[in-house]
């Protein structure tokens, strides 16, 4: 239900115009596939994968011999679910340590929601039973430590923060120790988002990375990169950019509630090879969901 209602403005916008295009047609023709292609590009779905798309489902549509343009929605659903699912770097499970410490590092642009993210799956962890503790790593952006201590008190997990400004390794340091201590299952680890300089933030991830490499072999066992679905290509320009900086092991998509663009998801996932783990379908504590193609493709045309 959920899932559906964040994905109302995409839903309005995309499927609503294929499923009008589809009962306007009488027959599967070339102006029904370029008008087809025009929806796809305008909900994001990326130039490189709507052609691809299309040329398969041309194929598909003339191995099936399909001639009536409403069989042809269900080939639509079953290409867009294929297209995010094709090679093997596509689960959204998370890399969870059965026992010991699991670090999962967030990172991504100001402003995406990342701190948001945070708090969203602190609260999730929590309420399967595990232990959370949050690290306040983004020391620059003014704000940044006080707004996840808001979301720590929300949810019920501790935050380990310095004064604003001190190095983010440090921070990181002091986590890792506390959530040894602590016997923790879950630390959550926030970093700075800054575009300006992109040398120094890069530079700046690198020691964090190295600190809690250090401090935990094999962690950081996930690295998440937070992207705003509303800001289309600006996002994946984002994602290209932290890709090639760092190794990033899965996507959050988040704000896919305010665009009508969720074709972005598949347009992430085809160009840059990195799995979309989760969603953001609102600003409050339950709205992140884990991403499944087939349920959110399907929840399109639902
Ligand atoms: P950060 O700078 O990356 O830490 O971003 P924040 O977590 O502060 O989020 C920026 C703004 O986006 C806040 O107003 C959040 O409430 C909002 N936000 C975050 N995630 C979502 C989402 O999935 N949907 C919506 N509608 N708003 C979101």
């Amino acid at each position: 239900e959920k899932f559906k209602d964040g994905l109302s403005k995409t839903r309005n916008s995309f499927s609503d115009r294929v499923n009008e295009l589809v009962s306007r047609y009488r027959k599967v023709d070339e102006d029904f596939f370029e008008e087809l292609e025009e929806i796809l590009i305008q909900a994001d779905v990326g130039f490189d994968t709507v052609m691809t798309l299309i040329e398969e489902l041309k194929r598909e549509v003339q191995r099936k011999n399909i001639q009536d343009p409403t069989e042809v929605q269900s080939v639509i659903s079953e290409k867009l679910v294929a297209i995010y699912d094709r090679g093997d770097n596509t689960s959204s499970s998370l890399n969870i340590q059965e026992s010991g410490l699991t670090v999962i590092l967030f990172v991504g642009v100001n402003g995406v929601g990342k701190t948001t993210t945070i708090g969203k799956l602190g609260h999730q962890f929590k309420s399967e039973g595990k232990k959370v503790l949050m690290a306040a790593g983004d020391t620059f952006r003014a704000g940044a430590i006080e707004q996840l201590e808001v979301w720590g008190e929300r949810v019920g997990v501790e935050v380990i923060k310095q004064a604003a400004g001190s190095d983010p390794a440090a921070v990181m340091y002091d986590a890792i120790q506390a959530a040894k201590s602590r016997n923790a299952d879950i630390l959550l680890c926030d970093t700075a988002g800054r575009l300006q300089n992109k040398v120094n933030l890069m530079k700046e991830l690198e020691k964090v990375k190295r600190v809690i490499e250090r401090e935990i072999p094999g962690a950081p066992h996930e690295v998440l990169l937070v992207l705003d679905a509303t800001t289309g290509q600006n996002a994946m320009i984002q994602a290209k950019t932290f890709k090639d900086a760092t190794d990033v092991t899965g996507i959050v998509l988040t704000k896919l509630d305010g665009t009508a663009k969720g074709g972005i998801v598949l347009a992430i996932r085809n160009e840059l090879d990195i799995p979309v783990k989760f969603v953001g379908l609102g600003e409050k504590m339950d709205d992140l969901q884990t991403f499944n193609a087939e349920q959110y493709v399907y929840g399109l045309f639902a």
